[in-house]
């Protein structure tokens, strides 16, 4: 069966067993979450998660726990050329760890950061020192960082295959690290995603290494190729379109890694300011192959929701 889920939030009282129960309302069998909001660093105390609840519900649903993901907040930046920041940005990842180990996770996606003018060079010397810091600190924890491509917005660093290639060289546990491969930012970095998928796996196996992927992030995208945006669109509204993310989700390359959904919530017509979480519809479009044009209406149809952000 297709593997495949969306990020979900984690807040409120129910924490980590609210992502769950979200997940499963999906029709999902994999997913993904922020330990907290992914533009601050405020975490609650382990004991507060829920896990124990949260695991027992996955084993119930049988939803393994290597496709429970935790996405890294991006607000952290451990190529700032600030060395106080960037040691915060350890010391905060560290924790991070963790806690994907405490959940039961055995794999955080991590954008491996901007080097704000310092040169990609700099910038990947600077991660890449980070994250054997990060991996020393957690010997026992049994958990991997996923690099996630990027597409390219700023001074971002991954938005080649070749940078991602020279960032993971310089980790010392290979056993440790791996990639995100995001539909979206490889369309966005340049990549003929629509035209030639093949060729970009191909390359990237080349440059990479396909074995190196433990995530994909399938995501439309609202740009052209290359355009270095990252703004993501819902499935078959992009770009990239219904029948390539399609083609994608199924590829046997995928057949054993977790399809994540980081889609925007559909927005309602007259209030803006309430959205639907549109992940059900996605995932079983995905799971049948079949595209509903109508579909936005559908969602509006859903339950309104808060959107954690991509
Ligand atoms: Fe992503
Ligand atoms: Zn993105
Ligand atoms: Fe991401």
């Amino acid at each position: 069966m297709l593997i495949i889920g969306s990020h979900v939030s984690m807040g409120g009282s129910e924490q980590f067993l609210g992502s769950v129960k979200e997940a499963l309302s999906y029709g999902a069998n994999a997913l993904m979450v922020y330990t907290g909001a992914p533009q601050n660093t405020l975490r609650l105390p382990l004991s507060r998660l829920r896990i124990p609840e949260a695991q027992a519900l996955l084993r119930e649903s049988e939803i393994p726990l290597d496709r429970v993901i935790v996405h890294a907040p991006y607000i952290v930046n451990l190529a700032n050329p600030g060395e106080e920041k960037r040691q915060f940005a350890i010391d905060f990842l560290t924790q991070e760890v963790r806690r994907t180990a405490a959940m039961g996770g055995k794999i955080i996606v991590l954008h491996p950061g901007a080097h704000m003018n310092e040169g990609s060079q700099e910038g990947i010397r600077r991660i890449a020192e980070g994250i054997n810091r990060i991996l020393a600190n957690t010997p026992e924890s049994g958990v991997t960082i996923a690099l996630e491509g990027m597409a390219g917005k700023g001074t971002e660093v991954g938005r080649s295959f070749e940078e991602m290639k020279n960032l993971l060289d310089l980790i010392s546990d290979q056993s440790r690290v791996g990639t995100c491969f995001d539909t979206c930012h490889t369309h966005d970095a340049g990549y003929d995603v629509v035209g030639d998928f093949d060729g970009v796996l191909a390359e990237f196996d080349r440059i990479v290494g396909l074995h190196r992927i433990r995530v994909v992030h399938l995501n439309d995208s609202k740009n052209p190729r290359e355009a270095h945006k990252d703004r993501h669109a819902n499935i078959g509204f992009g770009f990239l379109g219904f029948d390539v993310l399609h083609r994608i989700a199924h590829h046997p390359v995928f057949a054993k890694i977790p399809k994540i959904l980081e889609t925007p919530y559909v927005p309602d017509e007259s209030d803006p300011k309430r959205s639907f979480p549109p992940y059900r519809w996605e995932i079983s479009m995905l799971r049948e192959g079949k595209f509903d044009p109508d579909v936005l209406k559908l969602i509006r149809q859903g339950e309104p929701g808060e959107e954690p952000e991509d």
